[in-house]
C-alpha cells in the first residue's frame, strides 16, 4: 500500500512498532539502506517519526526518517570508533521528579540533569513530589532557586492527589522523558494520573535492572488523553554527555549571561581577577548552591551513586 507516517513506540532487536497516524500499530523493519546507515549511529530511535510501507501481511518497512526536533543522544565509545546513540527522539520536555523529603532532595544531581536539558535544548520541568510530608511552604523554599532560572516547579503530593491533576495537564500531548532518583515516587505519580501506567513503566524498570543499557527508550507509554511518557532512569548515571569544562558556563542559564562581562573571554570563573560571575556570586545574585554545582561539574567531579 501508499507509504504512510507514524511514530515509532517501541523498539526491539530490530523490530519497531510504528503507531500511525490512522492509530494503528505497524511492526517494521528497516529498509535495508538505513540498516547500513545504522552502523555509525542511531539512524531510526524511540520517538522518531517514520515513513512506512505496509506489506500485504500487515508488516512494514521503514523507508524513511524525518529530521528530528531534538534528541536525547551521546556519543558512545565502541571498539571501532564512536557510535552517535539516540537515547530517545523528538522529547518535548524532560520532567525531571524529586521528594521535597524522603529520600532528601538531591539538588545537585538536579543541577546536573538541567545541564544535560540545556546541552540537548530540551525545555526541563521540575516535579517536587512528596509535599505532604513538609508543607507546601516549605518545598516551595527547597525549590526556590528555580522558577527565577525558567524552570518551572510543580508541586505534588502522589498520596494525597495534590497537583497531580496540573501535572497531568503538563503531560498530555507531549512525549515526555521522566528522570529522578529512585524512591521519589515517579511510578506512584503515573499510578495516579493513569493506573495501569504507573504499574506498566515500573515493571519494566525492574527488569532492566540497573545496569547502563537501561538508558537507551525502549518503549514509550500512551497517555489517555493523547501524548507518551519515556522512563530514563538511566539518564543519571550518564557522564555528563561528552560536555568540555569550558561550554559547561553555557548551560547555567544565571552564569551564561554575565560571561561577555569577564574580563578574560576564556574565563572559567574560578579564580580570575575581573571575573563576573564570581563578583555576581560574591554579591548574592548567583545562587551558591547552584555555582557550588557549576564547579563541580566543571571539575569532573562524579555524581555519587545510589
Ligand atoms: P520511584 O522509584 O520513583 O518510582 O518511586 P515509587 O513510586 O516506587 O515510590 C517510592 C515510595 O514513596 C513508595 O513507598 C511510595 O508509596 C512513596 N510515595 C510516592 N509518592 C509519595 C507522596 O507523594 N507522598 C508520600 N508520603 N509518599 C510517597
Ligand atoms: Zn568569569
Amino acid at each position: 500500500s501508499d507509504p504512510a507516517w507514524g511514530q515509532v513506540v517501541r523498539a526491539q532487536s530490530g523490530f519497531y512498532t510504528v503507531r500511525m497516524s490512522g492509530g494503528q500499530s505497524v511492526v517494521c523493519r528497516l529498509r535495508g539502506r538505513l540498516k547500513r546507515l545504522h552502523r555509525q549511529g542511531d539512524v531510526v530511535a524511540v520517538g522518531d517519526w517514520v515513513r512506512v510501507t505496509v506489506l500485504p501481511d500487515g508488516s512494514g518497512v521503514i523507508e524513511a526518517v524525518a529530521p528530528r526536533q531534538r534528541a536525547l543522544e551521546r556519543r558512545a565509545p565502541t571498539a571501532r570508533g564512536t557510535y552517535q546513540q539516540v537515547l530517545l527522539a523528538n522529547p518535548d520536555q524532560l520532567v525531571l521528579v524529586f521528594a521535597c523529603a524522603q529520600p532528601e532532595p538531591r539538588l545537585r544531581m538536579l543541577d546536573r540533569f538541567l545541564v544535560i536539558a540545556e546541552k540537548q535544548q530540551i525545555p526541563a520541568l521540575i516535579v517536587a513530589n512528596k509535599v505532604d510530608l513538609v508543607g507546601l511552604e516549605r518545598a516551595q523554599e527547597i525549590f526556590a532557586i528555580y522558577p527565577p532560572l525558567g524552570y518551572p516547579v510543580l508541586y505534588t503530593s502522589a498520596k494525597t492527589g495534590y497537583g497531580i491533576e496540573a501535572l497531568k495537564a503538563h503531560l498530555i500531548g507531549k512525549l515526555s522523558a521522566l528522570a529522578g532518583p529512585s524512591g521519589v515516587g515517579k511510578s506512584s505519580l503515573l499510578n495516579a494520573i493513569q493506573p495501569e501506567l504507573g504499574l506498566a513503566v515500573g515493571s519494566v524498570r525492574e527488569k532492566g535492572g540497573k545496569g547502563r543499557h537501561t538508558t537507551v527508550v525502549r518503549q514509550l507509554f500512551p497517555l489517555d488523553g493523547g501524548g507518551y511518557v519515556a522512563d530514563m532512569p538511566g539518564l543519571r548515571t550518564l557522564a555528563l554527555w561528552d560536555t568540555q569544562p569550558e561550554e559547561l558556563d553555557g548551560y547555567f542559564p544565571e552564569i551564561r549571561d554575565l560571561v561577555a562581562l569577564c574580563q578574560f573571554n576564556d574565563c572559567s570563573h574560578t579564580n580570575e581577577p575581573g571575573c563576573a560571575v564570581r563578583e555576581a556570586v560574591a554579591q548574592g545574585k548567583i545562587h551558591p548552591q547552584r555555582y557550588e554545582s557549576y564547579l563541580r561539574l566543571r571539575a569532573g567531579e562524579e555524581e555519587e551513586s545510589e
